[in-house]
């Protein structure tokens, strides 16, 4: 397959319209994993390996594209914004499933077949997009990088806490407390949200946009069902915080 342009905002395009649709169908029905897990979505597998699976290709395929639409001879900047984007799938993709706690993790295959789909187009746009990207850097560019290492820090240390709430062998859930979750019930989903942001403010490409468009589109409605779901589940759930954006939503 030739990487070109026109292939690439056609991908681009798909992603904007698939965020589109995905926002209100997440929405009215919950991703059917974690907590919401229940019948009905087909055969499952252990999470896992499903996350693995699922992340693998937002591990290679940008690689793979960079290096096919030139990357290869293309000066510090592109290379550096890739290796922001590496930086969180290996973490994502070798570290996170291995650190999980609970002993009935399973996710529906359906869910894992469509992350692979979605992390291919998304793969694609992003590495081609980064390898035609321009060499210099703006502010607004280093500020989007301060932004993305300020997401990340916040997602793994929410991912963190949320993951030390259970001993190990342990499946129940309880409150989490400090970092971000001092404002919002969804501070890992909130760190993700500045990361990619920070990403297109960095990158400044569609594909980015399409990607911080299409992370809001599935973590919203999943932070806004968290919230509620915490709410009546626990009497003495602290009444100052918010779904996902601190004070405001
Ligand atoms: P969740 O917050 O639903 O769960 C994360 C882990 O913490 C799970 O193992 C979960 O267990 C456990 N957990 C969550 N809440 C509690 C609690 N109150 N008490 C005890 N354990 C708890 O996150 P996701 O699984 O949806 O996402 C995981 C990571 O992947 C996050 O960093 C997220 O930002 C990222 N992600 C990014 C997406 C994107 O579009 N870029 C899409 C989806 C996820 P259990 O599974 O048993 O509920």
């Amino acid at each position: 397959m030739s990487l070109t342009p026109p292939l690439v905002a056609r991908l681009v395009t798909a992603e904007f319209v698939a965020a589109l649709l995905v926002f209100p169908t997440l929405l009215m029905i919950p991703a059917p994993y974690g907590r919401y897990r229940r019948p009905g979505f087909g055969p499952m597998m252990p999470a896992r390996l499903a996350w693995v699976l699922m992340e693998l290709p937002a591990v290679v395929v940008p690689v793979w594209a960079f290096l096919a639409a030139g990357g290869a001879s293309r000066g510090p900047v592109p290379w550096l914004l890739l290796a922001l984007w590496e930086l969180h799938y290996v973490q994502r993709t070798f570290v996170f499933p291995f650190a999980m706690r609970g002993r009935r993790a399973t996710k529906p295959v359906l869910t894992a077949a469509l992350a692979v789909l979605f992390n291919v187009v998304n793969g694609v746009g992003n590495g081609a997009s980064l390898a035609w990207r321009a060499e210099s850097m703006t502010p607004l560019n280093w500020l989007g990088v301060a932004l993305f290492l300020a997401g990340l820090a916040t997602n793994l240390h929410a991912d963190h806490i949320l993951r030390t709430l259970r001993r190990p062998g342990e499946d129940g859930y309880r409150i989490p407390r400090g970092g971000a979750f001092r404002w919002v019930s969804a501070a890992n989903y909130f760190g993700e949200l500045v990361e990619w942001t920070g990403f297109a403010l960095a990158a400044m490409t569609p594909a980015a946009w399409a990607f911080a468009a299409f992370t809001a589109a599935n973590l919203v409605p999943r932070a806004i069902t968290h919230h509620k779901w915490y709410r009546a589940t626990f009497p003495d759930y602290p009444v100052e915080r918010r779904a996902v954006v601190p004070f405001l939503l």
